[in-house]
């Protein structure tokens, strides 16, 4: 997404390229992980209120299904495009490979602003997409989930469609539904609350007490909003969260240094994530650029919106004070700018670990579906946890062994599951 000079697709395959290389991969397991095997585009033509007609170009990329079926979100965004999401589903292969659950790697989008269509609109082009796929995603072929600007309600539309041209009830087919329609309690937390639990596991090697933590986040949507909420609970200070204001068409960053209000600030901010500039002044926080998350006097940086986001140009605006980069979002570093990173010795949870708090949820929602059995909350979010705990711990232990960069360790373990499987399945 977005209209910057990197392409997420080649930091993508050059991270690859580099652990494949360090595991001595054959030329046969390379080829076949650093591309997808499957890729559908497709168009979806809607009719629109106004009685207009409006095709949208759509998108399910299938990178990798070796260890069980595709998984992968669905965003719905105005500057969505291919490499994006062939990016986005080879990081989900490694994501869910990470925390070790049967899944492979997918990702879809569509070519949409949301903000900019109705209810009905938007219903339209969830449906479409569906009856452009129903063949090829499936309960056992590849599942969805909500991403950017989609949420339960399409999921819903989407299942709804795909049951009606299939005959019967799969509730499998989807995650992130609305719970008591087959969703789970706590997948709305769970990729922020897993950001956390894996940034406390972090905060504990490196012997620094959270309580006496300062934070600077990048976007306060879905995601952010649960990290922010868990963090400050642990006892950490957020003072600063920079988030998109779509009429301004540009971003800004909301500062207040004694440390800022979580629930003030939700109900200031609308289903999108945008906080209202005006009401944040009411309340006294101040306004700043887009980009003045970056450059706090901060403990903690929490990129959580969009990738390519910390770049060479702004890479050397971190404060000096920062110790630990966890990557909520997908993809917020590039290559480049890691190298820096790595280089000022902050240590960075990478992107397929610290977020795969969302997936591993969707797969415990696939597993309550399919015994139609459903957990109460403290035990999703418990369960939570000890998955992504146990991914943390093994990514630095390899990490410290190996002498490797946590995203060359978190890389190193993914791979090796994924180019077993594919091994043991004789494909290569
Ligand atoms: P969202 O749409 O709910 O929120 C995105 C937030 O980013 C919004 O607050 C928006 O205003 C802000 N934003 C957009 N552009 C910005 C910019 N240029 N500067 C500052 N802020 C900006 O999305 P989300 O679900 O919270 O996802 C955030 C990131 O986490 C994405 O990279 C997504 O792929 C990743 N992710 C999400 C999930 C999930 O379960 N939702 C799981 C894994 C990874």
């Amino acid at each position: 997404m977005s209209n910057s000079p990197y392409n997420p697709y080649e930091t993508a395959q050059a991270q690859f390229d580099k652990v494949a290389s360090q595991l001595g991969l054959d030329e046969a397991t390379r080829e076949l992980l650093r591309q997808p095997m499957r890729e559908y585009h497709f168009l979806i033509p809607v009719q629109m209120d106004d009685g207009s007609y409006k095709v949208f170009k759509g998108y399910r990329i299938q990178h990798n299904d070796a260890r069980g079926p595709a998984k992968g979100g669905i965003r719905f965004h105005p500057q969505e495009t291919e490499d994006t999401i062939r990016a986005l589903s080879m990081w989900m292969t490694w994501k869910c490979s990470v925390v070790d659950i049967p899944l492979g790697g997918g990702k879809g989008g569509v070519i949409c602003d949301p903000r900019t269509l109705s209810e009905r609109e938007q219903e339209q082009v969830c449906r479409g997409y569906i009856r452009q796929l129903a063949k090829n995603m499936g309960p056992n072929l590849d599942v969805p989930a909500p991403d950017v600007m989609t949420n339960a309600k399409h999921m819903l539309w989407m299942l709804d469609e795909f049951e009606t041209i299939h005959g019967g009830r799969y509730p499998g087919f989807i995650t992130g539904k609305p719970v008591g329609m087959g969703g789970s309690l706590g997948r709305t937390e769970a990729t922020g609350y897993g950001v956390i639990y894996v940034l406390r596991e972090a905060l504990k090697e490196l012997e620094i007490d959270i309580t006496k933590t300062t934070a600077s986040f990048q976007g306060f949507g879905n995601v952010a909003q649960h990290a922010v909420r868990l963090y400050s609970q642990l006892g950490g200070k957020v003072i600063a969260i920079s988030c998109w204001d779509n009429t301004d068409k540009k971003a800004y960053t909301f500062r207040r240094k004694n440390g800022m209000d979580i629930d003030e600030l939700t109900g200031i901010t609308d289903k999108f994530g945008t906080i209202n500039k005006d009401k944040a002044l009411e309340l006294g926080y101040e306004v700043l650029s887009g980009d003045a998350w970056i450059e706090q006097d901060v403990d903690i940086l929490v990129p959580a919106a969009l990738e390519n986001q910390i770049t060479a140009e702004n890479v050397n605006r971190i404060s000096s004070q920062v110790k630990v980069i966890a990557e909520a979002a997908n993809g917020p570093t590039t290559n480049d700018a890691d190298k820096v990173i790595n280089e000022k010795g902050i240590f960075v949870i990478p992107d397929f670990l610290a977020n795969a708090g969302g997936v591993t949820c969707s797969y415990f929602e696939q597993v309550q579906c399919n015994t139609n059995y459903y957990w109460e909350k403290d035990e999703v979010l418990e369960k939570l946890d000890t998955k992504m705990t146990s991914a943390f711990k093994a990514v630095y232990e390899l990490s410290k062994t190996q002498n490797l960069t946590m995203r060359d360790a978190a890389y190193v373990i993914a791979i090796n599951r994924v180019a077993q499987a594919v091994k043991n399945r004789g494909w290569v």
